[in-house]
C-alpha cells in the first residue's frame, strides 16, 4: 500500500509555528515533516522563529528553495531572468515561483496530507492543491476538512451515501434529528453552509467519521490511511490560543507582531506588522511600510533599491514619495482615524485591525 506522508508548511508566521507545535503535542506519534519555502527576503525575526521551532520540535525544518546552486536569495534570482519585473497582486509571479512550485516539487506524486494553520476564528478557505494527490487538512477549525471534499460529501447525489455511512455509527440521543438533517437535500432554503453546520454542532466527531467512510470511496490521499487520529479533534484554536502556544512553549512570538507606539500632532497611536512573508510585499498596509521605514530602516533602504525603470511596489507611489515628511504624517493620521472606526470591541488588538483592512492576499501565500 502506498504510503501517505504528512506535511507541514512554516510560513514564518504565528499560525503555522503554533500549528507544528500543536501537532507536536497532541499527536506525537504522526510522522510530520516540516517544511518551509524560502524567498530569501523575510525578516530576521521569522528566521529566529523557524530556528526557534526547530529546536523546540528537535526536528528539521525543510528549507525548499525554487533555485539551488546559487547563493542568491531565491527571490533575486527570479527577478533577474525577468528582468527586474517587480511581482504585484495583479501578476504574483513570486508566489507561484518561490512558494507553490517548490511545495509540489517537494511533494512529487506522492500521497499528502498537508495540515494548514488557517484558526477556527478565520473567514476564510485555504490553499487547495491542483494536485489531487494532496489534501489538506485545517486541525484548528471545527470543520477540518477542505471545501472541496464538503462539496462532494454534502452533495445531494450522495444523499444514500451520506444515510449509510451516518447510520452505521453510534449516534446516541441524537440520532433521530441527526438523520433527519443528513436526509434533507440542499436548496436554495437549506444551503450546504447550513447543512454542515448543522452536522458539526449535533457531533464534530460522528461529522469526522462519516467523512473519512466517504473518503475510503474516493482518490482522495485518506482513502488509503487505516486510521486518522484527527477525527477524534473537537478542539478549535482562535488567535489567543495561538499566542498562548508560541509563549508558553518559549518558542516565542516574533516581535513584528508586538505593538508600537508612534506619535502622529499630539495623537498617540499603535502601529506593528500584521503578518511574516518578504518585507516588501506589495500586500502590506501603507502603514506597514512606514512602520519597515522607521523600525527597519535597512530593510526598507532595499526596498527602494528595488524600485527600477517605473516597477513599484504601490501603485503610483515610490517608496521615496512614501516617506516624505508630510506623507508619513498623513498616512499615520489616516491609520489613527481608520483604527478608530474599524476598532471591534471584542477584539482588543491592533494586528486585528490591521489583518481585516489587509485582505487575504498575502496570506493565500502561504500554503
Ligand atoms: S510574501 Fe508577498 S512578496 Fe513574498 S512571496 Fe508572498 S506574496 Fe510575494
Amino acid at each position: 500500500m502506498k504510503k501517505v506522508r504528512h506535511l507541514l508548511g512554516i510560513s514564518g508566521g504565528k499560525d503555522s509555528a503554533a500549528l507544528a507545535i500543536y501537532m507536536q503535542q497532541n499527536y506525537p506519534n504522526l510522522e510530520i515533516e516540516y517544511y518551509t519555502t524560502d524567498t530569501g527576503k523575510e525578516l530576521k525575526e521569522t528566521y529566529d522563529l523557524i530556528d526557534n521551532l526547530e529546536n523546540y520540535l528537535g526536528k528539521k525544518i525543510k528549507r525548499l528553495k525554487s533555485y539551488e546552486g546559487s547563493n542568491e536569495a531565491p527571490f533575486d534570482h527570479k527577478l533577474k531572468s525577468l528582468m527586474g519585473f517587480l511581482p504585484s497582486a495583479q501578476n504574483r509571479w513570486c508566489t507561484k515561483y518561490l512558494k507553490l512550485d517548490p511545495f509540489e516539487k517537494f511533494v512529487g506524486d506522492d500521497l499528502v496530507i498537508s495540515y494548514v494553520g488557517i484558526r477556527g476564528d478565520e473567514d476564510r478557505e485555504g490553499y487547495i492543491s491542483r494536485k489531487s494527490n494532496i489534501q489538506s487538512i485545517f486541525p484548528f477549525r471545527k470543520n477540518i476538512w477542505s471545501e472541496d471534499v464538503m462539496q462532494k460529501f454534502l452533495n445531494n447525489s450522495n444523499l444514500e451515501n451520506l444515510m449509510n455511512f451516518y447510520s452505521s455509527l453510534d449516534l446516541g440521543s441524537k440520532k433521530d434529528r441527526i438523520l433527519e438533517i443528513v436526509k434533507t437535500p440542499i436548496s436554495l432554503d437549506f444551503q450546504l453552509s447550513q447543512k454542515l453546520n448543522i452536522l458539526l454542532d449535533l457531533g464534530i466527531i460522528a461529522f469526522n467519521n462519516a467523512v473519512f467512510s466517504f473518503l475510503k470511496t474516493t482518490s482522495y490521499p485518506l482513502a488509503v490511511e487505516e486510521e486518522f487520529p484527527l477525527i477524534e479533534n473537537k478542539d478549535i484554536l482562535v488567535r489567543d490560543d495561538i499566542f498562548k502556544l508560541l509563549r508558553e512553549s518559549n518558542v516565542g512570538v516574533p516581535g513584528y507582531y508586538e505593538k508600537i507606539d508612534f506619535e502622529v500632532n499630539g495623537q498617540i497611536g499603535q502601529y506593528a506588522r500584521s503578518r511574516s512573508g518578504c518585507y516588501f510585499c506589495f500586500y502590506q498596509q501603507k502603514i506597514e511600510w512606514i512602520w519597515l521605514y522607521e523600525q527597519h530602516p535597512d530593510k526598507f533602504q532595499q526596498a527602494i533599491d528595488y524600485e527600477k525603470d517605473g516597477y513599484t511596489w504601490i501603485q503610483d507611489e515610490t517608496l521615496s514619495d512614501l516617506i516624505k515628511p508630510a506623507r508619513i504624517t498623513q498616512i499615520k493620521e489616516e491609520y489613527l482615524k481608520r483604527s478608530k472606526r474599524n476598532s471591534q470591541p471584542q477584539s482588543p488588538y491592533l494586528i486585528d485591525i490591521l489583518e481585516d483592512a489587509e485582505g487575504e492576499g498575502c496570506a493565500s501565500c502561504f500554503i
